[in-house]
């Protein structure tokens, strides 16, 4: 009999493998001994699962009995008859660890098997973005997205809305995101929800939206869109071009939108429509303002500076108008842009040798000249240097020349004036000191930015022939005056008359 057991619990050993436990039951009347059933695979492999709630796992096992005895196969669940079938499905709904086992019999024999099953919550899923769009106030943005659930089909309790300049691929984004909102969900079901993000600046924007379930676990990112933050808010300064003094009281037109500036010449509409938008200034509506050149431009979103340009009458007749004559004398011709008010930065630096000839001290004539126009223009126009400058302008001496003549030698990229050069014929002398001055300064009037000849024979900067005038018009000052006074760049094309 002893020998016997000890042979049984071999067989089993030997029959079933580690893992398993078998109670071979010992023969009894001399019937032959009863082999136990075995396992031949069982799912899940691993003997600890862990499932989120709301998910199932179907376990299952394939049995066979060396003897071809009738096994029963039995699941159990925390100890309790779960089905008797060769599978079985269990629904996880609770984070509680729930113990699974199965007991195969071939009606002696117990085989059995067991799992532990540990529930989690799933983090919620991705929420959907329905749209994010820029508001009419500057880096304001309002996010829309369907409300989700969580892992157990509960509304979700919060959402996280952020944005950032760069997309969102990985956690690594989302916590480097600057602009935040956290959202608590309401209490009712909606159909929608929204927020308003601030702060934002001018640019692209990717945003995106995270659910939070009631534990606080954050869910699944849903990618996110790109939006453009555009600051539509305009500003136009208006202010008298020579004396830069602020213009009050003058009618600004912004994209049909009409307003008018107030005591320190600003104009400010929040939230234009059109990105591109005419601009018009005008004095007609203003009493004791008049006397300016309206101006129209083509703009877009910022601050705008507008320099209007005073309309007095111009005395020559050569002009219907001061504007007229100012974009003729000013307008440099060959070089694109070339419309645009493109001087030397002052004061310029002006290179003047020493040469005399017949008694005519051309350096002292022309230092004279010089001072002379800072008097008449009231500003520091020129800067004398002892070379020929990298920037500026140098005087040269001519025996072989034929005319007097300013040229320009070079500009800069944006073709802004690099160097210029005067050249002077040698030959004047004493007897021709008063001509040779009036030549120095209506060359010097072509540096200073009247770059082309004026038709009218009574103004210094006459072409084709020698100038009458000694200097420079009323009117030829204005025009020069005017052009100093303005920005470099500032383009005259844009004033236009009345
Ligand atoms: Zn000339």
């Amino acid at each position: 009999m002893r020998s016997m057991v000890l042979v049984a619990v071999l067989v089993a050993v030997v029959s079933t493998g580690c893992g398993e436990e078998s109670s071979p039951t010992l023969p009894s009347n001399g019937s032959p001994a009863n082999t136990p059933p075995v396992f031949l695979s069982w799912e899940p492999p691993s003997d600890t699962l862990d499932v989120h709630v709301g998910e199932s796992v179907t376990f299952s096992v394939e049995v066979s009995d060396p003897d071809g005895d009738p096994l029963s196969v039995q699941f159990l669940a925390d100890g309790v008859e779960a089905a008797g079938d060769a599978s079985w499905t269990l629904d996880i709904d609770t984070e509680r660890a729930r113990s699974v086992s199965v007991v195969v019999s071939d009606g002696e024999a117990v085989l059995s098997r067991q799992w532990t099953v540990r529930g989690s919550i799933a983090p919620p899923p991705a929420v959907r973005i329905l749209d994010a769009t820029p508001l009419p106030d500057f880096g304001e943005l309002s996010v829309a997205w369907l409300p989700g659930v969580d892992a157990l089909l509960r509304p979700l309790a919060v959402y996280e809305i952020r944005a950032s300049p760069a997309p969102f691929d990985s956690d690594g984004d989302w916590d480097a995101a600057v602009t935040r909102q956290t959202v608590s969900a309401p209490a009712g079901p909606v159909r929608r929800m929204a927020a308003t993000l601030k702060g934002l600046e001018s640019g692209a924007w990717y945003v995106t939206v995270r659910g939070l379930d009631s534990r606080g676990r954050l869910g699944r990112m849903s990618g996110s869109v790109q939006v453009r933050i555009v600051d539509r808010r305009v500003a136009v300064t208006v202010m008298d071009a020579v004396t830069r003094l602020p213009l009050g009281g003058l009618r600004v037109t912004v994209a049909g939108v009409v307003g008018e500036t107030d005591a320190n010449g600003q104009y400010v509409l929040e939230g234009c429509a059109h990105e591109e938008f005419e601009l018009l200034v005008d004095d007609g509506n203003a009493d004791g303002i008049g006397g300016y050149f309206d101006y129209f431009g083509v703009h877009s979103f910022g601050h705008t500076i507008v320099q209007l340009i005073p309309d007095e009458p111009v005395a020559s007749a050569s002009y219907p108008d001061f504007s007229t004559m100012y974009r003729h004398l000013t307008t440099i011709r060959g070089i694109p842009e070339g419309g645009r008010t493109r001087r030397w930065e002052l004061p310029l630096n002006v290179y003047v040798p020493a040469y005399t000839n017949g008694g005519l001290d051309y350096q002292a004539t022309i230092l004279a000249a010089l001072e002379d126009l800072e008097r008449v223009f009231r500003r520091d126009l020129f800067t004398l240097v002892d070379r020929p400058p990298s920037v500026g302008l140098r005087i040269v001496y001519d025996r072989s020349a034929y005319v007097d003549r300013y040229a320009f030698e070079s500009f800069t990229a944006d073709h802004y004036p690099e160097r210029g050069r005067i050249t002077f014929r040698a030959h004047y002398a004493a007897a021709h000191h008063a001509s040779f001055l009036t030549v120095v300064r209506h060359e010097l009037g072509h540096a200073l930015g009247l770059v082309n000849h004026s038709p009218d024979l009574g103004h210094l900067m006459v072409g084709g022939t020698a100038p009458l005038a000694p200097h420079f018009t009323p009117d030829e000052r204005r025009v020069l005056g005017t052009f100093l006074s303005l920005p470099r760049g500032a383009d005259p094309l844009l004033f236009i008359q009345e």
